[in-house]
């Protein structure tokens, strides 16, 4: 077994020899601590046949920890700078793709295709730009991947928004959006001390795993987001308000609103906070006619 890249005697000598410097702009925090890069993987299960999508290796702390545990890692990074580092740090491994690419603008369904044929079981294990958390996960969901789910750090609040469940503080349309694909829970806080440079913010991995069905079918899943999206516009106005609000002509379509709750049994002063995905989807469908 190789030296680990991510101590922080290792770190500082990879950085010191290329002269590198963090960009803050794009959420360079790296790993410094072995132990925390064990559980991560640990969390992801992965085995001799799986495949690994990551979404900015830095300087290949994580990578080589996949590229230990799984068939073929596939690694993308934005910061041109980090290539000649990478090729050094992940010389020990062949079977580890660097993509230099924004993983917003990639089309990873096709990179998958070419770089992992016949793997049957992917996740994407990744320390997260945060500044850019919501819209990657929001993307790789949307581009149907063929995947088995995602073990990823990020900000804890965003972690605890994602994974929140109806009737608390931090559930909302971001929630919803995520819960809708998948099934969602923190597996591991993580103390800012093992990153270099420490975030300012606490840091949180989750774990998301595909469902093998939606847990609501809806006829239209862009309205069902619209319709979630409007109810938490005003956390402390009730579901009538601000769907009236929020929706498209929703002031002069009163009426058609509370017919519709009232056909999902919902009680129009409830707040969005308290509705289930399933009672969101009943709810998106008998507005549709009216609204979509
Ligand atoms: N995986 C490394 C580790 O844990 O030490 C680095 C994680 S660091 C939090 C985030 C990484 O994502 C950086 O390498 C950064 O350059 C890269 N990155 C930022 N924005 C990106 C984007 N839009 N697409 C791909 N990589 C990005």
């Amino acid at each position: 077994m190789h030296k680990d890249i991510a101590t922080p005697i290792r770190t500082k000598e990879i950085l010191q020899k290329y002269g590198f410097s963090f960009k803050k702009s794009l959420g360079q925090n790296f790993l410094i601590d072995p132990n925390i890069l064990r559980n991560i993987v640990s969390h992801a299960q992965l085995t001799e046949n799986s495949g690994a999508i990551e979404i900015g290796p830095g300087i290949g702390a994580l990578t080589e920890h996949l590229a230990r545990a799984a068939k073929k890692v596939v690694s993308f990074e934005i910061d041109q700078r980090l290539l000649p580092v990478l090729e050094d740090t992940l010389s020990p491994y062949d079977n580890v793709s660097i993509v230099h690419s924004d993983i917003l603008k990639a089309d990873v369904a096709e990179v998958i295709a070419n770089e992992m044929p016949g793997v049957q079981d992917i996740m994407v294990v990744a320390n997260l730009p945060y500044y850019v958390t919501t819209p990657i996960l929001l993307k790789l969901l949307h581009d149907q991947l063929p995947i088995r789910g995602f073990v990823v750090m990020m900000q804890k609040e965003v972690a605890d928004r994602i994974t929140a469940k109806p009737g608390t503080k931090e559930y909302g349309s971001l929630s919803i959006a995520i819960q809708y694909y998948v099934s969602a829970e923190v597996a591991m806080m993580v103390p800012k001390t093992v990153f270099m440079p420490q975030p300012n913010v606490e840091s949180a991995v989750i774990r998301l795993i595909k469902h093998a069905a939606p847990p609501v079918t809806v006829i239209d899943e862009e309205f069902l987001f619209e319709v979630t999206r409007a109810s938490f516009v005003q956390r402390r106005k009730t579901i009538l308000n601000n769907l009236q609000a929020g929706l498209p002509n929703g002031k002069q379509k009163k009426e058609a609103i509370l017919a519709a709750l009232a056909q999902c049994e919902i009680d129009p002063t409830r707040r969005g906070e308290t509705l289930t995905i399933q009672e969101f989807g009943k709810l998106a469908d008998a507005l549709y006619p009216n609204f979509a």
